[in-house]
């Protein structure tokens, strides 16, 4: 399996603290099913600047690692940008690290808390520019979770959605874990991915949420993220189901 979003890199934000935690959870990906991980570290958000320089010396230099330990992993080059108003600017500068930095495909985290009034001028300024955004974890948005028709709005414009195993598996609450599934219900998530920061509480339940996905939805709904994930590998075009609106009634076994 392939995971999108990934906090593995040593040292560079809340995810692993040093190499040692970086193998363990490689190691843990890699029991749980995972082959390809693009590491992708926060930037922009309060806390933590990494820029992409930084992250793909830091992914070489693990991957080597990986090679000296045996380790059935390759690491791809990612990096999870928070929406914020020198995004561009952070652009220009050479920052900014599109996944395996193809300039296609960008993750881009929303504050949890709300949807900045800028958002959607920042969807349509970086399709322009031809990259697609995938709006990391909508589930877990405050703002989204209160009107759903804004995340319809997003995913209209252009931008695409990953949804974070654990919320569908209900690590995060009911709440989440019930958005999560009108997400999917409504032809409004792309990806699934681990967001995963340790090998704790935050760790690699890819498969779990595959199999609970495939209980409620069957297994071509299972297939269509997998390929998805595949198709970001090959920098080639993920499907994309048509949205559907939230006013419409949606027959589902949730
Ligand atoms: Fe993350």
């Amino acid at each position: 399996m392939i995971d999108i979003h990934c906090h593995i890199l040593p040292g560079v934000d809340d995810g692993a603290a040093d190499m040692k935690v970086s193998l363990n959870m490689a190691r843990k990906a890699v029991e749980a099913g995972i082959t390809h991980i693009f590491a992708t570290p926060h930037h922009l958000n309060e806390k933590y600047v990494n820029v992409k320089s930084d992250i793909i010396d830091r992914a070489v230099r693990l991957n080597e690692s990986f090679q000296l330990e045996k380790i059935p992993l390759t690491i791809h080059l990612g990096q999870e940008v928070r929406i914020h108003r020198d995004i561009f600017t952070s652009l220009e500068k050479e920052e900014i690290l599109t996944l395996d930095d193809n300039g296609t495909y960008m993750l881009l985290e929303l504050p949890s808390g709300r949807v900045p009034s800028y958002t959607q001028e920042v969807i349509y300024e970086l399709l322009l520019k031809g990259i697609t955004p995938i709006i990391v974890h909508p589930e877990r948005n405050k703002e989204l979770i209160g009107n759903h028709k804004l995340l319809f709005e997003l995913v209209q414009e252009g931008a695409l959605t990953q949804i974070t195993s654990g919320s569908i598996i209900g690590d995060f609450g009911k709440s989440i874990q019930s958005f999560s599934k009108k997400i999917i219900q409504h032809n409004l998530a792309h990806f699934i991915a681990t967001d995963a920061h340790n090998i704790g509480s935050r760790g690699f339940t890819l498969q779990q949420a595959y199999e609970t996905i495939t209980k409620a939805y069957g297994i071509q709904r299972t297939y269509y993220f997998k390929e998805n994930a595949e198709q970001l590998l090959k920098d080639q075009s993920p499907a994309v189901e048509k949205p559907l609106p939230f006013k419409k009634k949606i027959l589902g076994i949730f």
